[in-house]
């Protein structure tokens, strides 16, 4: 192979699995779905025995998620849950996490509903307050767990204060990256210890995908996760990682394009007379805009919006035409979702009202189609 060092991350990330398979010089990587592998002799191995433990086809993503990242050691999984509870698995009975609030609703419910009845115990907080992030840390807290920008409120943590609080309490900073990707954010550069995706979202792409992606950044916490992904199997196929590894090379351009796109819309929200309230961190009113700008080279393509009454948010649902009313984010495909309902709808009523997660509240993912007919279905469902 190349050396590749040199070369930019969108480089990189178009390259990946180009020429590593050196009898044919395939351009495009190789399936391998054989899930076993012939020992040269006793004792002996091609690096590769069993598909659980390695596979040709993953090794080649995780190897470049972990590049892309900065990280020493990629895995990738068959969700982002998969991901997640990989590294849930991580904690021992009695320990305690500090937790966003503003927070994937499946992550609070393999939380509360999972890892609760293995005696590990969870703070919810404000993450974009790094001093109640503080004063949420116990004696038995092991590790911070950050979505941001949040979801669906899209509230921006700030990620240089956490993780130095987290290099001074000696915890596990992890930082859930789905919303942004790597090609705006990079949490090891604030002292992440992991990122963590859903590859369901950006990082695939197309709504074709299902897949998660762990990162460490050093090697020791890396090997610690990658025996846990041996011993439990949440693995990725090697069709799927094939899949994932196409969808890469685009990551850079769909990403550019989507944040274009959400920008637009969410400038055109904000004038809508019928729009009462709109999250997107691109924007100078949103809070903040300030620590994105700072932080990230990019403010992704979320945005979210209330409507004036919740009759309303359910007839835009009903009448979007290009947009489709479906959960799920990050694709080409533009999407709509009632959080309230829908993905955060396992978080308890009174919860979801405390964090302003009503029935009046949409949010979009903006995807890479002419932004013009993007605002038109919104203009003709606001009507
Ligand atoms: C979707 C999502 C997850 C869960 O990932 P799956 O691939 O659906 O299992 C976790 N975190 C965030 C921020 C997500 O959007």
């Amino acid at each position: 192979m190349k050396p590749t060092a040199e070369y930019s991350q969108e480089t990189n990330l178009i390259q990946l699995g180009v020429g590593v398979d050196e009898r044919t010089g395939a351009i495009s990587l190789p399936i391998h779905p054989s899930a076993t592998y012939r020992h040269p002799g006793v004792g002996e191995s091609t690096g590769y025995d069993y598909t659980r433990s390695v596979n040709p086809t993953r090794e080649v993503l995780e190897a470049g998620m972990a590049k892309l990242e900065g990280g020493a050691r990629g895995l990738a999984f068959s969700s982002g849950m998969a991901a997640l509870t990989t590294f849930f698995l991580h904690f021992s009975q009695g320990d305690h996490l500090v937790v966003s609030e503003d927070l994937y609703g499946g992550t609070y419910r393999v939380l509360d509903q999972v890892f609760a009845n293995f005696g590990l115990t969870v703070t919810y907080v404000d993450t974009t307050n790094s001093a109640a992030v503080a004063n949420a840390i116990t004696n038995q807290t092991k590790a911070l767990l950050v979505e941001t920008p949040g979801n669906p409120l899209l509230g921006i943590a700030d990620l240089a204060a956490l993780g130095q609080l987290c290099g001074e309490r000696k915890l596990i900073f992890a930082v859930d990256n789905t919303f942004l990707s790597p090609i705006l954010q990079r949490p090891f550069e604030f002292g992440a210890d992991v990122v963590i995706y859903s590859a369901t979202k950006y990082l695939g792409g197309h709504n074709d995908l299902c897949a998660g992606i762990l990162i460490a950044r050093e090697k020791e916490l890396g090997d610690q996760l990658y025996f846990l992904q041996n011993s439990t199997g949440a693995i990725l196929p090697p069709f799927d990682c094939w899949l994932l590894l196409r969808s890469l090379k685009t990551l850079t351009l769909r990403i550019k394009r989507h944040c274009e796109n959400a920008l637009i819309v969410a400038r055109w929200l904000e004038q809508h007379p019928k729009v009462t309230d709109i999250y997107y961190p691109g924007l100078e009113r949103h809070p903040g805009h300030e620590l994105s700008c700072k932080q990230a080279s990019g403010f992704g393509g979320m945005v979210s919006f209330r409507v004036e009454s919740d009759a309303l948010a359910r007839a835009v649902l009903k009448r979007l035409q290009l947009i489709s009313f479906a959960e799920s984010l990050g694709g080409v495909e533009s999407l709509m979702t009632l959080p309230a309902v829908q993905t955060h709808g396992d978080i308890p009523e009174a919860e979801r009202k405390r964090l302003g997660i009503c029935e009046s509240l949409l949010r979009l993912s903006v995807g890479t189609e002419s932004v013009e007919d993007i605002i038109a279905d919104l203009e003709q469902a606001l009507a």
